[in-house]
């Protein structure tokens, strides 16, 4: 994917210290390879959901769903794309423990997340249902959210939002299915409510596949009170990305 190549040039700045697959230095070649081989996402894309553009078609550019639809939430962004090359190592941090990308996925992601981070209060991660946290250990997009508050100015907000439902595995669902899913899992803490009023404030996922959850945190936020919300994930799926062809 052509994504790859314009942003090879800058690979050896954002080479991780050590392996991203097992932290060991003797390996750093393996995280090298899976480094360079990952698909990269930058401008030109859409304003609102990132969807990325061959060509530059200006600023303000909307991909065909955004120009049907608008999402709720101002801007989405993702430092690369959730494929093939990519799957192993945010499964691996999803679901196999390996956090030790942290500092360079949340470098990726300030990165991404340029044009609006430094301006926002919270980053607020979406929410697991208690008993899914329990299971998993930790909720990556907290480890995301906490990593990213360390090197950007929003403060880490892990308690504005929570998910009250718990919802069925979201994999292989159409994003009519999604949507009706997670329509009302989440709501904000009473408590959190004043801070909320008028804030800008960031989403921070793993992943954004349809975008259905991210739709439904925003919706919820944005109903709070909050003035602004965008989204920022480790990665992204690139649905059409045939057509970039
Ligand atoms: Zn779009």
């Amino acid at each position: 994917m052509r994504l790859r190549h314009l942003f090879a040039a800058g690979v050896d700045i954002i080479l991780p210290p050590q392996s991203l697959l097992t932290g060991d230095l003797a390996d750093i070649n393996a995280g090298t390879d899976l480094w360079t081989q990952l698909n990269f996402l930058d401008e030109p894309c859409c304003y609102h959901c990132g969807f990325p553009f061959e060509f530059d078609e200006g600023d303000k550019a909307l991909c065909v769903r955004c120009s049907i639809k608008r999402p709720p939430y101002v801007m989405a962004r993702a430092p690369f794309c959730y494929d093939d090359k990519s799957r192993s190592m945010v499964l691996g941090f999803k679901h196999g423990g390996r956090t030790e990308g942290l500092p360079v996925f949340a470098a990726q992601m300030k990165r991404a997340g340029r044009r609006f981070l430094d301006e926002a209060d919270f980053l607020i991660p979406v929410p697991l249902h208690i008993g899914r946290r329990v299971q998993r250990r930790y909720n990556q997009a907290a480890l995301l959210a906490r990593a990213l508050a360390k090197i950007s100015a929003p403060e880490f907000a892990p308690d504005i939002l929570m998910r009250h439902k718990s919802t069925p595995s979201q994999g292989g669902l159409s994003f009519t299915a999604r949507r009706r899913n997670v329509q009302s899992a989440f709501r904000v803490r009473p408590r959190s409510k004043p801070v909320l009023i008028g804030a800008h404030v960031v989403l921070v996922d793993d992943v954004m596949t349809t975008g259905a959850t991210l739709i439904a945190c925003s919706r919820t936020l944005l109903r709070a009170g909050a003035a602004r919300v965008d989204v920022l994930t480790l990665s992204r799926v690139v649905k059409a990305a045939r057509a970039l062809k």
